[in-house]
């Protein structure tokens, strides 16, 4: 028996999303179905909708997710019926080459469900990130859900889906900060501001944010930020530089993904530091730089894919850390909309009005 739910689509490239019946099937082994709670509106629901992903509409938008496991598959063991889980896009193979290798965190091969969802006429729906959670329930793979603290707001765990736990990651996982350590975080967004909350965790001395926006400046103050430059005024290299002993920061986090600001990064680092990348890049970009830099400065530079995460492991903890009050998840939640919402939500995001919408089922 399926059953059939309100669901947010893409149906065509750039058209406006649509309220429409999906058609959601039974959990078949290995899936869950997951009634939700809550979701965030993510830039890369907005992308799907752009056709900037793929090209494999229709597309059923929403991703960062949290809810209730509502029924089963055979042989599911990861999850129960009522479990309070956060809805993640790395469910683990532990059979591809970086399982077998110990790094689960980066697996090859994530599942998704084997059944697809549909809309009324029988149409294949692609959820996005394998979610899909603009909906009053969705059907996963069971590993893609991971259970947490059931006294948690959905509305701020399921954030820990997507944006913000990138954000955490690419400062706690992928750049590794430490107590002491000097942090520049470039673009103050969701995903960069869960970077600065993310070296204020870690336990970095230092945390200078970069924007072009001063209101952005002022919310990443509340993440932990503890200088800011703005730099659309201010030569933001220059400007790291004089607050680091004319050294440069131990970790710069690029969370934009344009060129000329993973340069200031590259050059905003101090010697042997780490430069990360969270920020998604376009396509057609390329990036040219002095080659003898990249060689004298020694150090790594990374990209973090989705903050290196292995949700089993850090999504309970940060779960755990934010009921404890040393993580303020709530401040990400700018709103809390309808499911009719989410066209005005991308046109607030847009316009920068907001760090995360998150819709309440
Ligand atoms: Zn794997
Ligand atoms: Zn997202």
């Amino acid at each position: 028996m399926s059953q059939i739910v309100k669901g947010i689509i893409a149906r065509a490239q750039g058209e406006p999303v649509e309220m429409v019946d999906i058609v959601v099937p039974d959990p078949i082994a290995g899936e869950a179905v997951v009634a939700i709670q809550a979701c965030g509106v993510c830039h890369t629901d907005l992308h799907y909708r752009e056709g900037g992903i793929n090209d494999e509409f229709p597309f059923l938008l929403g991703h960062e997710a949290a809810g209730i496991v509502e029924a089963i598959g055979a042989g599911v063991t990861e999850v129960a019926v009522g479990d309070f889980v956060i809805l993640n896009w790395r469910a683990v193979c532990g059979e591809c080459r970086s399982c077998l290798r110990g790094n689960p965190h980066i697996c090859f091969n994530t599942h998704n469900a084997t059944q697809k969802m549909t809309l009324t006429d029988g149409t294949e729906l692609s959820p996005a990130l394998g979610i899909g959670a603009f909906a009053d329930k969705t059907l996963v793979a069971a590993g893609q859900c991971t259970k947490v603290d059931a006294t948690a707001d959905p509305a701020a765990a399921g954030l820990l889906g997507c944006g913000v736990m990138a954000g955490i990651g690419a400062a706690m996982n992928t750049g590794n900060v430490g107590r002491g350590d000097s942090v520049a975080v470039f673009g103050c967004g969701g995903v960069g501001d869960a970077a600065i909350a993310g070296a204020h965790l870690a336990g970095a001395s230092k945390i200078i944010a970069v924007d072009i926006d001063d209101t952005k400046l002022e919310w990443a103050k509340g993440f932990g930020a503890t200088h800011a430059i703005n730099s659309a005024n201010e030569d933001p290299v220059a400007g790291i530089q004089a607050l680091t002993d004319g050294n440069g920061v131990d970790v710069a986090i690029e969370a934009i993904g344009l060129p000329h600001v993973y340069k200031q990064a590259f050059e905003a680092r101090d010697l042997a530091g780490t430069v990360v990348l969270v920020g998604v890049p376009h396509p057609d970009m390329t990036i040219e730089l002095p080659f003898i830099e990249v060689f004298g400065r020694g150090g790594s530079l990374k990209s973090s894919w989705y903050g290196d995460c292995l949700p089993s492991r850090d999504f309970p903890m940060l779960i755990d850390l934010y009921q404890q009050g040393r993580l303020d998840l709530d401040a990400f939640v700018s709103e809390k909309i309808g499911l009719g919402d989410v066209e005005a939500a991308f046109h607030k995001m847009e316009a920068g009005e907001v760090l995360r919408s998150v819709v309440i089922l």
